[in-house]
C-alpha cells in the first residue's frame, strides 16, 4: 500500500478485503480464536506461525488498524495500545529496565512527564529531562554509559515547542541508541519523523487520528532502521535469547524491521495487558479515513483563531507555530512545511483570574481535558492537567499560569472567532 500517498493510505492500507468481504474493517469482537488441533495453536504459541489466539496479545481489527498507521509513518511495524500513556510506557519499557537511564526534552505532556519522572522512575529508570532549545553540547552531555533512549515530541502539548528531530536524532545515534518521538499533534499527515531521523514514534490516536471523542487510545511504529545488534550489549532484551518465550531472539527470528514490535508484544503486551478494546480501534479508523481533511481544516481553523488573538488588546501573548515571529516557526516551516496543528496557547491580560474569566465566558469552545477534537476545546493547565508540577516543572515544560490551551476545531472559523471576541469582552 505504501505506494499510494497518505491521504489515500487514510481510506485503504492495512486492510483489504476479498471478494465478498466486508468493506470497513470488521470488528472481531472475541477474546479468543479457535484450532483444530492442539499443535496447530502450539506453534503460535512459539511464534512459529503467525495467526490469533487471544485478543489480550493480538486481535485482527487492532492490526489492521496498526498496519494502516505503519503505512502512514512509513514505518515496518506497528501495534496499538489501549491509550497514548501506554504507547509511551510501552515504547521505552521494551529497551530501558531497571538501573538504565533515558534522555527526554522537558517540553513534552504532562502526563507523560509524570510517567517518567515519577512512575518509571519508582521503576529505576532514571530520566535526564533536557529544555527542546538545548545545544548540541547540552544534549550531549545528559548522555550516560547507561542511556538507552531519547525522547520528544514533535510539537509538545501543551508548550507547541517544536523538536528538532534532526539534532535529537544526531546525538542519539552518536552514542548508539534509538530517538523515540511522540507525533501526536502533527500527525503522519503534517509530519513523518522517520524521514528526519527518528526511529521509533509513538502516538495518542485519542487526539486527531480519532478526533471525534469516541474512544482513548495508543499507537507505536518501528521504522525497522535502529541497527540493535550493532549495539547488541545495550539491547540484550532483543539481541539475547528471551527465556520467557522460549529462548527467542527477535533480532534473530524477525529481524530490525520485526524485532522491536514482537518483543513489546509478545512481552508487554502479554504481562501489562493495555490491550485495546476492538470495538475502539474500529472508532479509530473511521476517524483515520477523514485524517488529512480534518487535519487541514483544525490548522486553517487554528491560524486564523492565532491570527485574531495576536491582534486583540486583551491578550497577552499568544503561541502557535504557524505565526511567523513565534520562536519555532523555522523549525516548524522545516518539518511541517503543509501546517503544525490545530492547537493554539495563549494569555488573558490579567494572568490566572483573567483567564478563569474568559473561560467561563465562553459558549461554542467546551472547557475539557482534551484537544484535537474536531469540536472546539479550551483547558486552562495549570489548573489542571499540569497541577502536579511545581511552578519550576511548569517553565521547564513551557506552560505559565495565565496559559489558556485552545484547541481549535473544525467549525465555522466565524463562530470560533465570535466566540473567542464575546468572552474576552467579559475579561
Ligand atoms: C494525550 C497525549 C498523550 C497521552 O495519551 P492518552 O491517549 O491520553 O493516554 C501522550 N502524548 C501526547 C502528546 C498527548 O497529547
Amino acid at each position: 500500500m505504501s505506494e499510494y500517498q497518505p491521504s489515500t493510505n487514510c481510506l485503504h492500507a492495512g486492510y483489504v478485503p476479498g471478494s465478498g468481504e466486508p468493506r470497513n474493517i470488521p470488528i472481531v469482537q472475541s477474546t479468543t480464536f479457535r484450532y483444530a488441533t492442539g499443535e496447530a495453536m502450539g506453534a503460535l504459541f512459539d511464534l512459529e506461525a503467525e495467526g490469533y489466539f487471544y485478543t489480550r496479545l493480538q486481535n485482527p481489527t487492532n492490526d489492521q488498524v496498526a498496519a494502516k498507521i505503519c503505512a502512514l509513518e512509513g514505518g515496518t511495524a506497528a501495534m496499538l495500545t489501549s491509550s497514548g500513556q501506554a504507547a509511551n510506557f510501552f515504547a521505552i519499557f521494551n529497551i530501558a529496565s531497571c538501573g538504565d537511564h533515558v534522555v527526554a526534552s522537558s517540553a513534552i505532556y504532562g502526563g507523560t512527564f509524570n510517567l517518567f519522572a515519577v512512575t518509571m522512575k519508582r521503576m529505576g529508570i532514571d530520566f535526564t529531562f533536557v529544555g527542546p532549545d538545548c545545544t548540541e553540547e547540552e544534549l550531549e552531555a545528559a548522555f550516560r554509559p547507561n542511556t538507552k533512549a531519547v525522547f520528544g515530541e514533535t510539537i509538545a502539548n501543551p508548550a507547541l515547542t517544536v523538536l528538532d528531530i534532526e539534532k535529537f536524532a544526531r546525538c542519539a545515534h552518536a552514542h548508539g541508541v534509538p530517538l523515540i518521538v511522540d507525533n501526536t499533534f502533527p500527525t503522519p499527515i503534517h509530519c513523518r519523523p522517520f524521514q528526519w531521523g527518528a526511529d521509533i514514534v509513538t502516538h495518542s490516536t485519542t487526539k486527531y487520528m480519532d478526533g471525534h471523542a469516541n474512544a482513548v487510545g495508543g499507537a507505536i511504529v518501528d521504522s525497522g532502521k535502529f541497527d540493535w545488534n550493532r549495539y547488541a550489549d545495550k539491547f540484550p532484551g532483543l539481541t539475547t535469547p528471551d527465556e520467557s518465550y522460549h529462548g527467542i531472539t527477535y533480532t534473530e527470528r524477525f529481524g530490525l524491521g520485526g524485532a522491536y514490535i514482537t518483543k513489546a508484544t509478545a512481552q508487554l503486551m502479554r504481562d501489562f495487558g493495555a490491550t485495546p478494546a476492538p470495538m475502539n480501534s474500529y472508532f479509530v479508523n473511521v476517524g483515520l479515513e477523514t485524517l488529512p481533511l480534518r487535519v487541514e481544516k483544525h490548522c486553517a481553523n487554528a491560524q486564523a483563531a492565532a491570527e485574531f488573538l495576536a491582534s486583540h488588546p486583551k491578550v497577552a501573548w499568544v503561541n502557535y507555530p504557524g505565526l511567523p515571529g513565534n520562536p519555532y516557526y523555522a523549525l516548524a516551516r522545516k518539518y511541517m512545511p503543509d501546517g503544525t496543528c490545530g492547537v493554539v496557547s495563549f494569555g488573558v491580560q490579567g494572568g490566572r483570574e483573567a483567564a478563569s474569566r474568559f473561560m467561563a465566558g465562553l459558549k461554542l469552545a467546551s472547557i475539557a481535558t482534551h484537544v484535537a477534537d474536531a469540536k472546539t476545546c479550551v483547558l486552562h493547565p495549570a489548573s489542571t492537567t499540569h497541577r502536579q508540577m511545581n511552578d519550576e516543572e511548569l517553565l521547564a515544560a513551557g506552560v505559565s499560569a495565565d496559559l489558556v490551551r485552545l484547541s481549535v476545531g473544525i467549525e465555522d472559523p466565524a463562530d470560533i472567532l465570535a466566540d473567542l471576541e464575546q468572552a474576552l469582552a467579559l475579561v
